[in-house]
């Protein structure tokens, strides 16, 4: 659904230039959520509003769905702009304006008559859980609600694509976790295609089914984010499950992404008669499913067999120790 390929964009500031993408693939399939996390002046913003062309990449192209918005301009890529909803971190409300005024707002630029705009605000409120709130103002909102008058507003020109800067970084932790929780039940209800990008962790694994961890203007690495927990030496596995680094030549990672019934650890001291201290780990939902990753101290007995055993039954080992 985003095809975007080569970006490259240089901001110049009196004597300074900035590389703020340098050289970023990216490709979001059709309904799927796309984190992209990474620090503050990663590029992430960047990135994001070169998908909409609001920044003009200096080369590359962008294709979001059949339109390859890198060669339009003016009208036409204002009107395919319509199709791509954003989001933005500190909502962007009009304070003089109800909330059913900022959700028609952009429904009233594009000359829809006030009987129609009426009936598809009340949807788009009812839709984001704030069907009681359209005569309320910004300023009676807690924060949370703010957010879902700005997706909702984004929502208003029925976009294929919905595109998020931080949305929940403003936010406390509950919060946080409904607002999530509402764009994945946006995304199955309505089909949605979501790129968001965040700084927090958290978010990628609460609801992205892939991601990117940009560093620097790049991607450094990026993937389903299944497949990526399943990648020896992954960044963003690391990341998701931050380990103990205390461990000694002995420590092993082992992550298993999918759920795994057989008690391998006792098959384990058993069969091939080592010595396992569990260090650290946990299991989480990572993408829709349990994702466990264990630190252990694995020594004594036939050590290297137990660990190819452990391969060969589909978990991932990392001798943290080599
Ligand atoms: P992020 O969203 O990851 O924090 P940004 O994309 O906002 O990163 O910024 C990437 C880099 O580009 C930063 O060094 C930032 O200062 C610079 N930058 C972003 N926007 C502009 C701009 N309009 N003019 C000049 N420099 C900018
Ligand atoms: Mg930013």
């Amino acid at each position: 659904m985003i095809d975007a390929v080569g970006l490259h964009k240089t901001y110049r500031l009196k004597k300074r230039r900035v590389e703020a993408l340098r050289g970023v693939d990216l490709h979001v399939e059709s309904g799927e959520i796309y984190g992209v996390v990474g620090q503050s002046g990663a590029g992430k913003s960047t990135l994001l509003r070169s998908v909409n062309l609001l920044e003009r990449p200096d080369s590359g192209t962008v294709r979001v769905g059949d339109e390859e918005l890198t060669s339009l301009r003016g009208a036409r890529l204002r009107e395919a702009r319509r199709h791509i909803g954003m989001v933005h971190q500190h909502f962007a409300l009009l304070s003089s304006r109800t909330v059913a005024g900022n959700v028609g707002f952009p429904l009233e630029v594009s000359g829809m008559s006030r009987a129609a705009r009426a009936t598809r605000v009340g949807e788009l409120l009812e839709l984001v859980g704030l069907g009681d709130k359209a005569r309320a103002y910004p300023s009676q909102l807690s924060g949370g609600q703010k957010q879902r008058v700005g997706i909702a507003r984004a929502l208003a020109s029925d976009p294929k694509v919905l595109l998020s800067d931080e949305a929940t970084s403003a936010l406390d932790p509950a919060t946080t976790e409904s607002i999530l929780a509402l764009l994945r039940r946006l995304r199955d209800e309505l089909g949605l295609t979501i790129l968001l990008i965040t700084h927090e962790m958290d978010v990628i694994k609460r609801i992205c089914d892939s991601a990117a961890i940009m560093e620097d203007g790049e991607f450094r690495e990026s993937g389903r984010v299944l497949d990526l927990i399943g990648t020896p030496g992954s960044l963003l596995a690391r990341s998701l499950f931050p380990l103990p680094e205390n461990g000694g030549p002995e420590t092993v990672f082992i992550t298993y992404p999918r759920s795994f019934d057989e008690p391998f650890m006792s098959e384990l001291t058993r069969r091939f008669d080592v010595d396992v201290n569990i260090l650290g780990g946990g299991v989480e939902q990572v993408a829709g499913q349990s994702v466990g990753r264990l630190s252990v101290d694995m020594r004594g007995g036939r050590r290297r067999e137990a660990l190819t055993y452990l391969s060969e039954h589909g978990l991932l080992v990392e001798e943290v120790g080599k």
